[in-house]
């Protein structure tokens, strides 16, 4: 184990100062705000491979990977090359270009989809899926589930009404009644809820949204042959079958969480969304599937999604160079890196008396500190969040950096090396132990 190094925050105090002066909480995405966990965001200058910098000039192992985006590590150097190249031949032109083509190519190669749509955010993407299978079937319900989290939309900003079958309440102002009135919440991996809702509402409902493996809740996988379940009961009523892998695509493995299910299991999801990895840390995501279903999007359809920077040379150059980087060997590496680092947390948290579960799928993982399984979100929150506050901080002092809240996956990338990894492994017996104190 190491004594933590002094890490001064003066800087990074500065300037949550200056920035909660003119940005609502200091930052421009709420969970960067360390809200859950307490104390100073700290302020990042740069970022290289494993290893972020901030203003302090302290180094951090990086484990949030700008939220999952960070495949390669940070500043590969032919993800550089390809933004500056694209970057000196102009921002942005309003037209087509070959670059988005090839995106979209290597996209279609890599999963189920067969007509792809490019966007800006994951917000965008799902939101844009959601009024395609509206536009598509006719039908407004669209069905979710507690604790997936896809983009702030209105309509799924959602929290479960009174029942089961019953719709859903707004899950912030801001949004309103009627905004998530035709939203059913249903609790994840809960076969009874889903088949009672179609038995239902079945003729009504227009899709059913699911993260492919929910990661916003912390990991929770689907059992086994739930995705498949959620694809059959769809079908079988009429409604599309939207599989959210905005986190897990490209990720999880070539393709994302469908190369570990429908493509063995059989099955395809009617639409999916995308983001993160494929835009390699710029503004890129994008929603797709069945050609028969985005045959009815504007132009070629009635259903309008437009945007004036959706396939932005420069974020499908980055995303271009980060997939076509993005081999066997580098899922390969993430999967041995991720068998590593649990075993590690666990026995970090067994041998300090704290009571932890390690979910995974693929090489995204996080730690549930309660003492069962979680299957669903009532239990994720059952986690103990003062304790993962302080194995947070202590984490922190010793040089690495952790999601700043206990429902969060931990993201690992290519350039998670032996130095990286073993800067994790000293760090945790004595963060566990802060976290026995809490
Ligand atoms: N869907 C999922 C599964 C996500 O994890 C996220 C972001 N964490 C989104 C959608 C929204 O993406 P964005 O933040 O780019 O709008």
């Amino acid at each position: 184990t190491t004594a933590p190094t002094a890490r001064s925050t003066t800087a990074s105090d500065a300037l949550f100062d200056r920035a909660r002066a003119v940005t609502p909480g200091g930052v421009n995405s709420p969970v960067r705000a360390f809200n859950a966990v307490g104390g100073t965001p700290r302020f990042i200058t740069s970022a290289h491979g494993a290893w972020l910098t901030d203003v302090d000039g302290n180094e951090y192992v990086d484990l949030v990977c700008s939220w999952g985006p960070m495949l390669l590590g940070h500043a590969h150097p032919e993800v550089v090359a390809a933004v500056q190249a694209a970057v000196a031949r102009g921002t942005s032109y309003g037209t087509p270009t070959e670059g988005e083509v090839t995106l979209v190519e290597e996209i279609v190669a890599r999963t189920p989809v067969e007509r792809l749509r490019l966007v800006s955010s994951g917000t965008e993407a799902t939101m844009s899926a959601i009024r395609l299978a509206r536009g598509f079937t006719g039908r407004d319900v669209v069905v979710k589930f507690a604790g997936c989290y896809h983009g702030h939309v209105d309509s799924l900003l959602a929290a479960a009404g009174s029942g089961l079958t019953t719709f859903s309440i707004p899950g912030t102002p801001g949004v309103p009644a009627s905004s998530t009135e035709l939203t059913l919440v249903l609790p994840y991996n809960d076969r009874e809820a889903v088949a009672a809702a179609f038995a239902e509402h079945g003729d009504r409902i227009a899709c059913l949204i699911t993260e492919a493996a929910p990661g916003n809740m912390g990991v929770v996988p689907p059992a086994p042959g739930f995705n498949q379940f959620l694809a059959e009961t769809c079908r079988a009523h009429g409604a599309l079958f939207i599989s959210d892998e905005v986190m897990t695509g490209f990720r999880v493995s070539r393709s994302g969480q469908w190369g570990t299910d429908g493509a063995v299991e059989g099955w395809t999801p009617d639409l999916m969304t995308f983001g993160k990895v494929m835009g390699g840390g710029l503004p890129a995501a994008a929603f797709g599937g069945r050609a028969d279903v985005m045959h009815h999007l504007a132009p070629e359809g009635p259903v309008y999604q437009a945007g004036t920077l959706s396939g932005n040379p420069i974020a499908t150059a980055a995303g271009l160079a980060t997939l076509r980087l993005a081999t066997d060997e580098v899922y390969a590496h993430l999967g041995a890196v991720a068998d590593t680092l649990r075993p590690a947390v666990a026995d970090a948290f067994a041998a300090a008396g704290v009571p932890h579960v390690i979910q995974s799928t693929g090489s995204m993982f996080s730690v549930f500190l309660t003492d069962r399984p979680v299957t669903d979100y009532a239990e994720a929150q059952r986690t103990d969040s003062a304790a993962y506050g302080a194995f947070f901080h202590a984490m922190l002092d010793r040089g690495v950096h952790l999601p700043p809240s206990a429902y969060e996956a931990w993201f690992l990338s290519a350039a998670h090396d032996d130095r990286a990894v073993q800067a994790v492994l000293d760090a945790l017996p004595d963060a566990a132990r802060a976290a026995a104190a809490a």
